[in-house]
């Protein structure tokens, strides 16, 4: 099957399906007419697509024609909450919503491989799990198809798939083995003292003043209490406190996030945090009380399945083509579907021009959607060289 001139021949559809898509954002669990979308084109591509999983989750299987591996190629379908200030033909219809990370391009990508490999089931072996994610920028999309059975009955053997990339020149294939994007998470830290007179600070507990010095104490967490050559960061993102300007409040409100790869220093982070603020607060006299929202775990890539991406790769987009990706701070719930078997997760580079090299989340993000066949290329060729793998691995 000559995959690269099928997706060539459908560079118009795919061009055209997600700027469908991308004028039309859907964030987080409200992607009904974006899944609705997928599901249709599945079932007309011969699929029994089950959706609606996890909210608005579909899950559809392709059975090859001979017994091989479980493959799982993964898609997320959600929108952001973010402005479209592209001056384009294709831009967002809904106010203060938009593609602005990539996810419509995703969408593309794995409903157009799909449909492909659809028409060469019985010359593949083994079968695909293809995956149509919602609100992964809230990492609560993965979580809930698997919450909701997603994976009832199916042992997966492999698990990959590709973010598009802004940071990377179009065509370009980025990709690491180990830790590639970290354990994001969120938490509220909220410092109580005693209100009172902003004149009469002697007869308080000055929660603003706690705040400012458990902030400070914070950032030598990451400094003295992480091992220098593993990475990790805290941020504090957001304050909240007080009324007036002579009114000292009762409470300080906290909240940032804690990010790490290394799921011993993640837990050492959050004791961390809960233990300098509580400390700080108790010498001032007043108490913290830290609750953490953890996200999913770091996205960890298998060194076997990223030495089959990158050979794919190289054989797909060129030597030249392949990079070595940074390991980014950044979390994605691809992390969940990647704790049921060993995967790869890459990024495929979409950036041509100054109007394709705005960074993620940003208003004016977009990528050359003109590289999306041969993303998908890549993608289809990765996932039938997982099936078609010699030995099967245990
Ligand atoms: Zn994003
Ligand atoms: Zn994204």
């Amino acid at each position: 099957m000559n995959l690269q001139e099928r997706f060539t021949s459908l560079a118009a559809s795919m061009i055209e399906t997600r700027r469908d898509f991308h004028a039309h954002p859907e964030i987080a669990f409200e992607e009904t007419r974006t899944a609705g979308i997928v599901a249709d084109r599945l079932e007309k591509a011969g699929y029994t697509p089950r959706r609606g999983v996890g909210g608005t989750g579909v899950v559809a299987i392709l059975e090859g024609g001979r017994p091989g591996p479980t493959v799982l190629a993964r898609a997320d379908m959600d929108a952001l909450p973010v402005p479209d200030e592209k001056d384009v033909a294709y831009r967002s219809t809904v106010a203060g919503k938009n593609h602005a990370c990539g996810h419509d391009g995703h969408t593309t990508i794995l409903l157009t491989i799909a449909e492909v490999l659809a028409s060469e089931a019985s010359s593949l072996p083994g079968r695909i799990v293809f995956v149509f994610q919602p609100a992964e920028e809230i990492t609560e999309g993965a979580k809930a198809m698997l919450a909701d059975g997603a994976l009832e009955g199916i042992e997966v053997d492999e698990v990959v798939g590709l973010h598009l990339s802004s940071d990377q020149p179009a065509g370009v294939v980025a990709v690491r083995s180990g830790p590639a994007m970290a354990a994001p998470d969120a938490f509220d830290l909220v410092i109580r003292g005693s209100g009172g007179h902003a004149a009469m600070p002697q007869r308080v507990v000055d929660p603003v003043v706690i705040a400012a010095q458990v902030i400070t104490a914070v950032q030598s967490i990451v400094a003295r209490n992480v091992d220098p050559v593993d990475q990790a960061v805290i941020s504090i993102t957001r304050i909240e406190g007080g009324t007036a300007y002579n009114i000292i409040p009762e409470e300080v409100r906290i909240a940032g996030t804690i990010r790490s790869f290394d799921p011993a220093t993640r837990g050492v982070l959050a004791s961390r945090v809960e233990a300098v603020a509580s400390g700080v607060a108790a010498s001032l006299g007043g108490s913290a009380e830290l609750t953490v929202h953890e996200g999913p775990p770091a996205v960890v890539n298998d060194a076997w399945t990223t030495e089959r991406v990158r050979e794919v790769a190289r054989r797909v987009v060129g030597d030249e083509a392949v990079d070595e990706a940074p390991m980014i701070m950044g979390g994605d719930d691809m992390a969940l579907w990647m704790n049921q078997a060993q995967g790869c997760y890459f990024f495929f580079g979409t950036r041509s021009s100054d109007a394709t090299g705005f960074p993620h989340h940003h208003p004016r993000f977009d990528v050359d959607d003109a590289a999306l066949p041969k993303a998908a290329d890549v993608l289809a060729n990765v996932i039938v060289d997982l099936l078609e793998r010699p030995v099967m691995r245990t």
